[in-house]
């Protein structure tokens, strides 16, 4: 496995139909053949081909194909039994994902809080909740989707932007850049090396990337709502959760709290001087540069948008864990995420995926 990680990273770093890029594909052929995944050996000897392929590896490769080509796959890659988790009660009649017996309340000494009106026990399952925002941690990069997060390094394609994020497949790179990765790709990279806090930053510009996406790109239209959203009338436990919009969903996050008030001077020092510097680079090198151009509020609301969702993520950011096979008990924490509900829970999420 680490092999793959390793011939992935290369695959990251080099450059789009290079002969560097083509070796590392048809090295991982070369484990896919090994492991018995013969679907898999296939796909990278087509992609060794289509990258610069250098002329002593085509008769490897199609010695390769020959041995791949009509084999069963082992069953390392079967789709195993899914753990389908259900509400132990019944569920909330405006919140499907969340059990009735939860409720939202305040108080001076615990703030906002959830209780339970009924006694629990271990094992309940009360929520099951998809997070709004989910971001993988730097050693998951080469070999889950940063997508779909499916674990399957053995087909993973590049992003030919950042090095540092790859995809099961065109749809989801297509479907990640259409949404949101355009707007941090050429950000990512350096968010990742500035700050020890790498993971909440860079799930807070991953949120405010989706954000953007959410308005369909148009900067205005989500400062006209923002500017008009009444954060005291949102509530994610008493929103319809069946007739909610994605853009419903995402004013649940965006009133979480940022612990703005009681924040350290130095923190928020260190916080708004790296965000300025995130803000600059995004302006620089993504689209929003030309979009906030011609707008000092829009230019505004950007930084706001990185400063706050970086504090939000420091606050309710949640990590997202997995179990690495069905007899393993140790969890692996893989990703950093941003969830409307679960966020109240004193937690972490467990993602149950066997992977090996
Ligand atoms: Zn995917
Ligand atoms: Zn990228």
């Amino acid at each position: 496995m680490d092999s793959l990680t390793y011939y992935n990273k290369s695959i990251a770093h080099a450059e789009k139909g290079s002969e560097a890029r083509a070796i590392a594909y048809a090295n991982r052929s070369m484990v896919c053949l090994r492991l018995e995944l013969y679907k898999e050996c296939l796909v990278n000897i087509r992609l060794a081909r289509e990258s610069n392929c250098p002329e002593r590896l085509v008769e490897k490769l199609d010695r390769r194909e020959a041995m791949a080509t009509d084999k069963p796959n082992s069953s390392l890659l079967m789709p195993r039994e899914d753990v389908k988790l259900k509400l132990s009660y019944k569920c909330h009649a405006n919140v499907p994902q969340m059990a009735e017996c939860l409720e939202l309340r305040r108080n001076a000494e615990f703030g906002r809080h959830v209780v339970t009106n009924r006694k629990l026990m271990a094992g309940d399952v009360v929520m099951i909740e998809e997070p709004f925002a989910a971001k993988l941690r730097d050693d998951y990069r080469f070999s889950w989707c940063a997508h779909c997060f499916d674990w399957n390094p053995f087909t993973l394609i590049p992003c030919e932007g950042c090095t540092v994020t790859m995809y099961c497949s065109e749809e989801c790179l297509s479907k990640a850049h259409q949404q949101y990765h355009r707007y941090e790709c050429a950000v990512v990279r350096d968010v990742s090396r500035m700050s020890a806090k790498r993971d909440e930053c860079g799930l807070g510009l991953h949120t405010v990337a989706k954000a953007i996406g959410l308005f369909d790109h148009d900067l205005e239209a989500m400062k006209e709502h923002l500017n008009g959203l009444d954060e005291s009338k949102v509530d994610a436990f008493t929103m319809d959760w069946r007739t909610a919009t994605p853009i419903d969903v995402y004013n649940t996050v965006y009133v979480l709290s940022t612990n703005q008030a009681l924040r350290r001077r130095k923190d928020l020092t260190m916080q708004i001087f790296f965000a300025t510097i995130i803000h600059q680079l995004m302006l620089e090198r993504t689209e929003l540069g030309s979009i906030c151009a011609t707008s000092a509020e829009k230019n505004k609301i950007l930084f706001d948008l990185i400063l706050r969702h970086w504090q939000i993520s420091q606050i309710n950011g949640i990590r997202m864990f997995h179990l690495l096979n069905s007899h393993e008990t140790d969890l692996q924490h893989h990703a950093f995420t941003q969830f409307s509900l679960s966020t109240f829970f004193d937690l972490v999420g467990v993602h149950v995926m066997y992977c090996y």
